[in-house]
C-alpha cells in the first residue's frame, strides 16, 4: 500500500489525558489525527487530582496553565505524619511551586478542548479492535454498536490506557507485579477537618493520603494491611470504619461523591514503539499511585512524542526520531516505578527495620535541605532530565535537563522562553551578536523562534551560555559560547528535525 491511501496522518486510540494532550500537539503541527474514544462520556470520576510542577510548566507552555489554575485548589506543601515532616514545593525555583489539585475530567475536558478547537476529532463510543501495520500503513479495525469497519493511518498511537489494544497488537510484555495490598479510593466530606492540604498518614495498620480538593472535600486514598480483596462496592460505612482505625478517631466522613476499590500494580512495557505503532501513557507504564504520578507521566509523554512524530509525518525527520521518545521516557518511567515502588514497600511493611528505616528516610528527607530539594525536585518533575541528550563529547551538562521560563531581555519588553514555545517549535536563544545562527533555517519559520537577548536575573545557570537551543518540549539540546554554536549548532540542530 502507498502512504497516499491512508485516510489520516495519526489515528490515537483512547482519550484520556494521554491522547487528548497528543492530539493537540499534533493539531497544532498541522498533522491530520483523528481520537477514537470507547467510552460514550469523559470520566467523572475525579480520579486523578494532581497536577505536578513541571506538568504545570508544560501546560504553560501550551497556553493552558491559566485556565487550569482557574479551576484548581493550590497545595504547595505535603506533610508526613512520620516525624511530622513537611515537604514544600514552593521552594522549588518554577512559578508552579504547588500540587494543582483539578479533578482528572476537568484536566481533559481543557486539553479536548484544546484539542477539538485545532480541528481533532474526538469520536466517543468507537473502540479499536484490531490493528496491524501493511506497509507504511496501519489498518485499524474499529467498532460502534455492533458495526465494524477498517479505518489507515500512517501512524496508530496507544494511549489507551493500562489494558492496551495497541500494545498487546505489538506484542509487547507488560511485565511488573500486582501488589498484595487493596486500595480504596473515596471522595468524601470530613467532619473533622484536618490541618493540612495534603496529608500522608503512615501507621501500624496501614497507610492514608488525604488531599483537600477544595469546598470541605477531601480524596481518601487508604491501605489496610489487614483488609482482604472485596468485588463489593465501597460503602460510606467501610470507608468510616477504615478511617477511624487508621486515624485512631472519628473522621466523620460523609456525602460520598466517588468511591473506588482496586489493587496496586507496577508494569513497564517491554518496547514503546513497533515500526509503526507508538504506546504512551499508562498503556506503557504503570505504578503504585503514591506520589500521584500517573496523569503526569501520560501528559509529558504526550509532550516529548508530539514535536517528534510531527516532524517524521511532515517528513522533516526520519521515523526513528520515534525511538528517542522511547528511550528518554523509558528511562523516566523506568525511575517512577522503582522509587514508588520502594516508598510503596517501605510505607505499608509492618516489619520493624522499614518502620524505623521510613521515619529515618522522612526526617532526613524534610529536614535537610539538599535532600529536601532533591525529593521534591523529582516528585514534581522538575528534576526530569533526558541524559542521553547529553551523551556528546564535550556537550554543556545543561543538555538534556529543563529550561526553566527564562525571561529575555533584548530590545523592547522582555520575552519569556515559555511563551515563546507556545508556537510548538525550538527555539534559540542568541544573547551575542555577529553572523545569524542557523543561516539554513528560512525567517520566519515555525518550527524555529529566535529570541534576541541576553537571560536575565535569577536564571542562575542559565545566563552563562551565549546561545542555547531548547527543544519543543522544553529541554535543552545545546548550550555554549557563540563561537563553539558556530561550529556545531547546525549539527544538533539537523540531529532532530531536518531544516
Ligand atoms: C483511583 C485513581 C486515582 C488516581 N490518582 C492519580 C493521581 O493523583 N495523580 C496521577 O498523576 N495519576 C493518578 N491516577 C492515574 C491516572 O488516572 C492515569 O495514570 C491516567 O488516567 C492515565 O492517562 P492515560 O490517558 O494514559 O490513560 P487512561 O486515562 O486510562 O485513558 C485511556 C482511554 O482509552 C480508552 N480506551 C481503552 N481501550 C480502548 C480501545 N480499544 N479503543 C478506544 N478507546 C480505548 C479508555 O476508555 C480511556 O478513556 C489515578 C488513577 C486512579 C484509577
Amino acid at each position: 500500500m502507498d502512504k497516499k491511501t491512508a485516510a489520516y496522518d495519526v489515528i490515537i486510540a483512547g482519550a484520556g489525558p494521554t491522547g487528548l494532550m497528543l492530539a493537540g500537539e499534533l493539531a497544532m503541527a498541522g498533522v491530520r489525527c483523528r481520537v477514537v474514544e470507547r467510552r460514550e462520556h469523559r470520566t467523572r470520576e475525579s480520579r486523578a487530582l494532581g497536577l505536578h510542577g513541571r506538568t504545570m510548566e508544560v501546560l504553560n507552555m501550551r497556553g493552558l496553565a491559566e485556565e487550569v489554575l482557574a479551576r484548581a485548589n493550590p497545595v504547595p506543601r505535603v506533610r508526613v505524619s512520620l516525624g511530622n515532616s513537611l515537604f514544600d514545593m514552593g521552594r522549588l525555583a518554577t512559578d508552579y511551586g504547588q500540587l494543582t489539585i483539578i479533578p482528572q475530567g476537568e484536566t481533559e475536558e481543557i486539553l479536548e478542548k484544546r484539542a477539538t478547537g485545532l480541528g481533532v476529532v474526538v469520536d466517543r463510543g468507537v473502540t479499536l479492535t484490531d490493528c496491524r501495520q501493511e506497509g507504511r500503513i496501519v489498518s485499524c479495525t474499529l467498532e460502534q454498536e455492533g458495526r465494524e469497519w477498517e479505518e489507515t493511518a500512517s501512524f496508530l498511537v496507544g494511549c489507551d490506557g493500562s489494558r492496551s489494544r495497541v500494545r498487546e497488537a505489538m506484542g509487547a510484555e507488560f511485565t511488573g507485579a500486582t501488589y498484595p495490598y487493596t486500595i480504596i479510593v473515596a471522595d468524601v466530606k470530613l467532619g473533622t477537618p484536618l490541618d493540612d492540604q495534603l496529608l500522608i498518614r503512615v501507621g501500624r495498620a496501614g497507610l492514608v493520603v488525604a488531599t483537600d480538593f477544595g469546598n470541605g472535600w477531601y480524596r481518601m486514598g487508604v491501605i489496610d494491611r489487614d483488609k482482604p480483596w472485596s468485588d463489593n462496592p465501597v460503602t460510606l460505612a467501610e470507608v468510616d470504619q477504615t478511617l477511624r482505625k487508621l486515624f485512631g478517631r472519628d473522621m466523620r466522613p460523609s456525602e460520598p461523591l466517588w468511591t473506588s476499590r482496586f489493587h496496586i500494580q507496577e508494569r513497564q512495557a517491554s518496547f514503546y514503539r513497533k515500526g509503526r505503532m507508538v504506546i504512551a501513557g499508562d498503556a506503557a507504564h504503570v505504578h503504585s499511585p503514591l506520589g500521584g504520578q500517573g496523569l503526569n507521566l501520560g501528559i509529558q509523554d504526550a509532550m516529548n512524542l508530539g514535536w517528534k512524530l510531527s516532524a517524521v509525518v511532515k517528513g522533516r525527520a526520519a521515523d526513528d526520531l520515534l525511538d528517542t521518545f522511547a528511550e528518554e521516557r523509558r528511562r523516566v518511567s523506568q525511575g517512577v516505578i522503582k522509587v514508588t515502588d520502594i516508598a510503596t514497600r517501605m510505607m505499608t511493611s509492618d516489619r520493624l527495620p522499614a518502620r524505623i528505616a521510613r521515619k529515618a528516610v522522612m526526617t532526613v528527607a524534610s529536614r535537610v535541605p539538599a535532600t529536601h530539594q532533591t525529593a521534591v525536585g523529582h516528585l514534581s518533575g522538575i528534576y526530569t532530565s533526558y541524559p542521553s541528550m547529553g551523551a556528546a563529547a564535550g556537550a554543556s551538562p545543561l543538555v538534556g535537563t529543563r529550561v526553566p521560563d527564562l525571561k529575555i531581555a533584548g530590545r523592547g519588553t522582555p520575552q519569556r522562553l515559555h511563551e515563546a514555545l507556545r508556537q510548538g517549535g525550538f527555539v534559540l536563544i542568541d544573547s551575542g551578536t555577529g553572523a545569524p545562527l542557523l543561516p539554513s533555517v528560512p525567517e520566519p519559520d515555525g518550527n524555529l523562534v529566535r529570541l534576541t537577548g541576553r537571560v536575565v536575573a535569577d536564571s542562575g545557570q542559565w545566563r552563562k551560555p551565549e546561545v542555547i537551543l531548547i527543544r519543543p518540549d522544553g529541554y535543552c539540546a545545546w548550550a555554549g559560547s557563540r563561537t563553539r554554536a558556530q561550529a556545531e549548532l547546525a549539527n544538533t540542530y539537523l540531529r532532530w528535525i531536518q531544516a
